[in-house]
């Protein structure tokens, strides 16, 4: 006899040891988890922001170097920046797993307690979900809800020429942790002293910026803004094609830690380069007028364990240009889902 497996105790009881674990739920969540849906009074004179994202083994994560804890808190993660980049308050989450019939019970249970220590950290209620069998990978699909006042929401689109380009925490750091955790040549003999762990906690489990996009939002800092899902080259592709408007990236701006350098020269990258098209920083790219430069240094002092580096600004030329010891080029490419 091995350990149990989902296949072993059955659906119900698989829901059943999900629901066991959620706390007490809010008072508007007017049915009890397990009806046919969930009913939610909405939050009063605010607009609902939902949004959605799945992670699936073998393309966003390999379970022989990502815990289940980790899959889980990462899961929702991912949909809380994507809220924080529209500067919501997150709210609740719905969760919809699909699981291999040889998935341990165990493994099921540190899931679950790693996607709700992640919501319980941001006030977030799993308010309902559903329970399926894969016949192949393990699927973890979030779909998360927050809520904005109509007149603070973050859109990509606002940039405009002359705007500050920030970006907030690092980049490159989770691309140069999932090397580090593939074991790329050149890390093996480096200590965790060497900032290693903390790059593979950046990929493992990204910190969404969620207090800061709710306060770029209230304070109407940011012109537009954009979570670094797909790398900050995509970003600024992503905030620049919306605004109609070109950027200029300073090089030597980038906050690339130490760490990450070492990683990508060892792999024989470009730092520059590896950092730009890195993906799952999950960090937030954002643009300041230039009005608003003193209301985001307020803002930034009330995310004292947040960094934001002014990286760049808007021009009205309709071009990405990276500027690298005096020498300006063209951005390079982003990740592509399909491609790469
Ligand atoms: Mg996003």
């Amino acid at each position: 006899m091995g350990e149990p497996r989902v296949c072993d105790i059955g659906e119900r009881e698989v829901i059943r040891r999900i629901r066991r674990r959620l706390p007490a739920p809010p008072d508007w969540l007017r049915t009890p988890i397990g009806d046919d849906a969930a009913v939610v009074r909405p939050p009063r004179n605010r607009d609902e922001v939902i949004t959605t994202d799945a992670m699936v083994e073998g393309i966003h994560f390999d379970r022989s170097y990502v815990s289940p804890a980790a899959i889980g808190a990462k899961a929702l993660a991912v949909n809380l920046s994507d809220l924080a980049a529209m500067g919501a308050e997150p709210r609740l989450a719905l969760l919809s797993l699909i699981l291999p019939a040889d998935t341990t019970v165990n493994d099921l249970d540190s899931l679950v307690d790693g996607m709700l220590e992640m919501a319980g950290r941001h006030g977030v209620t799993l308010a309902g979900g559903n329970v399926s069998r894969s016949p192949g990978p393990l699927v973890v699909d979030v779909t998360a809800i927050g809520s904005v006042k109509a007149r603070d929401v973050l859109l990509r689109r606002g940039a405009r020429p002359g705007d500050a380009i920030y970006v907030s925490g690092a980049v490159g750091a989770a691309r140069a942790g999932l090397l580090s955790l593939r074991g790329a040549q050149g890390t093996a003999g480096q200590a965790p002293g060497d900032g290693l762990e903390e790059l593979r906690a950046r990929f493992l489990v990204p910190e969404p910026r969620v207090r800061l996009g709710l306060l770029l939002a209230r304070n109407r800092v940011a012109s537009a803004c954009m979570d670094l899902s797909d790398g900050l080259a995509d970003a600024v592709r992503g905030v620049t094609a919306a605004g109609r408007v070109g950027a200029i990236i300073e090089a030597e701006a980038l906050p690339i830690p130490a760490a990450a350098r070492r990683v990508f020269e060892a792999a024989a990258l470009d730092t520059i380069d590896a950092a730009l098209e890195g993906g799952e920083d999950y960090e937030l790219l954002f643009t300041v007028p230039r009005r608003r430069r003193r209301a985001l240094a307020a803002v930034l002092a009330r995310v004292p364990g947040v960094a934001c580096a002014h990286i760049g600004h808007v021009t009205a030329a309709r071009r990405i240009v990276l500027r690298r010891e005096g020498v300006e080029r063209a951005l390079p490419a982003g990740y592509s889902h399909f491609t790469g």
